[in-house]
Order: structure tokens, then C-alpha cells, then sequence
């Protein structure tokens, strides 16, 4: 019998992403050669453990709320308690008077950001995305119908190349993703940046008589380094809707929390936030997981011990330049993001592989001639993979 299925979502469930390719090809070496021997770089999955305040906080919730309640729904946005601590948090930290009616729970940054296009965009719309990009986002903007419209990276300092931005702005343009600490440079938009950047949008948006939303995806926003400061951008631009996620921070990747957070001050405020839940309800995104709202609750202005990540740049860093290789400094995630050695990055790419070093071509970042490096790994995983970072630049001298 023919089966006649989505053959966008078939394509997508069936090609795994390059990293999730790169990193179930370092688990099948790591069980033929040993975990030691393989260098993996691949994948964003902390190397540091959640506090020790997430499962007490657990626990508690476990031992001492009614079960009914705690396994039960909650609103479809999240609890009410939950989100006030949320906004008392980031009152507290951005000098700002959110209430619990500006946040929107879910499942992570992945399910904001979903929800955030969805309940922006019609068919036909554009959303801009600076490259190099968390290649996710495309396939988040064309599942809400929209087309991504990809500005080339700015190779020097991973700022914004405003030239080219202005040049793809349209009346069609919804919304601009931006992502700083940025996956997979590590740079974080200075503050003359997004001044710049507020600036042409409010321009752009009265010329066209419509918002441009900015959509900040901000799960990085804690892994700063050197007191790296990131700039709170709805201080800068009234339409911005805030993406987080406690992924990284806390590191709870596999615990799927974050959140949307939605302005008083942003056009239409009511309208805005409502297209948010709508938008999760029609994903089917309802309730983000229950227990893990009450920890991310309790835990709100904590982090995982994430100093480890600027010791392993630091590590890193040096090492690679030393061996000839070139890569501006991140100043935050745990991420770097040097020149490939030739310019095809997927061709060094897979010539690392041979020195079962796994780095990530840069192109699926939209940034061809870079590979990233995540170093949220083992100081000591670093450390021992120098010798083949440097066998492979003696291939190409
Ligand atoms: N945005 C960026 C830039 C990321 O790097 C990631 C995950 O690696 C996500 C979003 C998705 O995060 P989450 O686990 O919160 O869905």
C-alpha cells in the first residue's frame, strides 16, 4: 500500500544532524578503541554536574508536596508560584518589574523558540538569522512556514555584518534570531552592537509599519568569561521576546525547562503573549515538565560550577594558537570556533577523524572555513588530545 506521508518531516527524522552523527560515531570508536583514545568534541552536553541544590530541591518537592498536585497539570503556562520567583530573579538582576504573566514555561529553548515563530509568523514571512547559527533554527522557522534568511558571518569578531543585514531587511522580514553567547563562535554581542542593531530595527519597523521582532535565544547567558557582561536586550529593543533555558546553566539538558519571556513594554503586549501560548498549544507543547518547574523555582539564581568552561578555553586556546592555528577568543559558552586548516572545513573535518579528534565542520553553522570545538569535556580530555590537534597541523605544513 503507498503510504503518503510528510515527506519534510520524514527527511528530518530520517538524516540525523552532522553532530548527532559525529557524536554516535565517537560512542561506536570509544567502545572498539577506548573512551581515552577518542577526543570528542562533537556535542553541547555539560560537562559539569547540575548543583547539588537541583536534587535536594527534587527530593523536597518529592517528599513534601500532595503528589496529585505535583504529577498533576499545571496552568498550560507554567505554575503562578514558579513563574513570580522567575520574575522576581530577573527583577532583581535586570533592575526590571516583570510579573509572572510576562513568562511562558517550556520545554527548553528548543520549544520557546518553536513557540516564539510559530506565534509570530504567517506563510510567507521571513526571519533573519546571523550565521554562524544553531543550525536548529532553520528547521524551526520553516516548520512555522517561515523562510530563514541567512546573513554571512562576520569572520573577524563574530559581530553582526550590518551591511548585509540591511540589505536582506524587507517588509516581509517578522523576526530576527539572535544568539549571544553565541553557539558555535562564543562571542557575545557587545553593546554597541545591539545598540546598532535596536537602532535599525526601530527604524525598519516604522518605515514598514509593522514590528520586526527581535527573538534573543539566550541559553548561555551565565557561561560568560573574564566579566563579560551581556547586554539585557529588551532594555535596548521593546519587541524583544527572550528565549531561555536552564540547559546549560544548570545543566539540565535532558530536563527540558525554559522559557519565554514577553515584555509589558513590546507592541500589543496581550495579543503578543497570547500568540506565544496559542502557539504552544498548538504544538501540543502544554505544561512544561511539572516536577522540574518547582527545581528550576527553587534554583533560580544558581548555576552548575561552570568555571571548569573558561579553564578549558584558556587550555585550549593556547595550545591551538601555539600550533599555528587560528581562532578569536570566545568570551563565553563552551565553544570555539577556529579556521579550518584547508578551506574545505568538511574535508579537515574528516582528516581530524582519522586522529580520532571530533570537531565539527563549520558550514553546518553556516560558516564554511571553521569547525567548532565544544570543550565542555574533561580538563584531561583536552589536554591529551593536543598531541593530535598538533599531528594534524603538521599535515598541512
Ligand atoms: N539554542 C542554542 C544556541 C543551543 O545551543 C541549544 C542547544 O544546544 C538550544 C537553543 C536548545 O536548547 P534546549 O536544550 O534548551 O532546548
Amino acid at each position: 500500500m503507498p503510504v503518503i506521508l510528510n515527506e519534510t518531516m520524514a527527511a528530518l527524522g530520517t538524516q540525523r544532524s552532522v553532530i548527532r552523527e559525529l557524536f554516535e560515531y565517537g560512542k561506536k570508536k570509544a567502545a572498539e578503541i577506548g573512551a581515552d583514545n577518542v577526543f570528542d568534541f562533537s556535542i553541547g552536553n555539560p560537562s559539569v554536574p547540575a548543583p547539588a541544590s537541583v536534587n535536594q530541591a527534587a527530593i523536597a518537592a518529592l517528599k513534601e508536596m500532595d503528589p496529585v498536585l505535583l504529577h498533576g497539570y499545571t496552568s498550560a503556562q507554567g505554575d503562578a508560584d514558579v513563574r513570580g520567583l522567575l520574575a522576581d530573579s530577573v527583577n532583581r538582576r535586570f533592575q526590571t518589574s516583570y510579573t509572572a504573566e510576562n513568562f511562558y514555561l517550556t520545554a527548553g529553548a528548543a520549544a520557546a523558540l518553536c513557540c516564539c515563530f510559530h506565534g509570530l509568523c504567517n506563510a510567507g514571512d521571513k526571519v533573519i538569522i546571523f550565521a554562524p547559527y544553531f543550525p536548529e533554527y532553520k528547521v524551526f522557522v520553516e516548520g512555522a512556514g517561515a523562510q530563514p534568511v541567512i546573513i554571512p558571518a562576520d569572520t573577524q569578531a563574530f559581530q553582526i555584518d550590518f551591511d548585509a543585514f540591511e540589505k536582506a531587511l524587507s517588509p516581509q522580514v517578522k523576526a530576527v534570531v539572535v544568539n549571544s553567547p553565541n553557539n558555535p563562535s562564543g562571542a557575545v554581542y557587545s553593546e554597541e552592537t545591539i545598540q546598532k542593531l535596536a537602532g535599525i530595527l526601530d527604524a525598519k519597523s516604522a518605515e514598514y509599519q509593522h514590528p520586526i521582532y527581535l527573538v534573543s535565544d539566550e541559553p548561555y547567558r551565565e557561561i560568560v568569561f573574564s566579566g563579560t557582561t551581556v547586554p539585557f536586550l529588551p532594555k535596548y529593543y521593546k519587541n524583544t521576546l527572550v528565549c531561555y533555558s536552564w540547559s546549560k546553566s544548570l545543566s539540565l539538558p535532558g530536563e527540558r525547562m525554559g522559557y519565554v519571556l514577553v515584555p509589558n513594554g513590546a507592541d500589543a503586549f496581550t495579543q503578543l503573549y497570547a500568540a506565544i501560548a496559542g502557539a504552544g498549544r498548538s504544538l501540543g507543547y502544554v505544561n512544561a515538565p511539572s516536577l522540574f518547574q518547582r527545581v528550576c523555582g527553587a534554583c533560580v539564581d544558581e548555576t552548575a560550577d561552570i568555571s571548569v568552561y573558561e579553564k578549558n578555553k584558556d587550555i585550549l586556546l593556547k595550545g591551538l594558537r601555539g600550533m599555528g592555528y587560528q581562532a578569536v577568543e570566545p568570551r563565553g559558552t563552551f565553544y570555539m570556533f577556529p579556521r579550518s586548516l584547508e578551506e574545505d572545513d568538511v574535508a579537515f573535518a574528516e582528516r581530524a577523524k582519522a586522529h580520532n579528534l571530533l570537531i565539527v565542520p563549520g558550514s553546518g553553522f553556516g560558516c564554511p572555513g571553521h569547525v567548532r570545538i565544544s570543550y565542555c569535556v574533561p580538563t584531561k580530555r583536552i589536554e591529551a588530545s593536543m598531541h593530535a590537534f598538533e599531528t594534524l597541523s603538521k599535515e598541512y605544513r
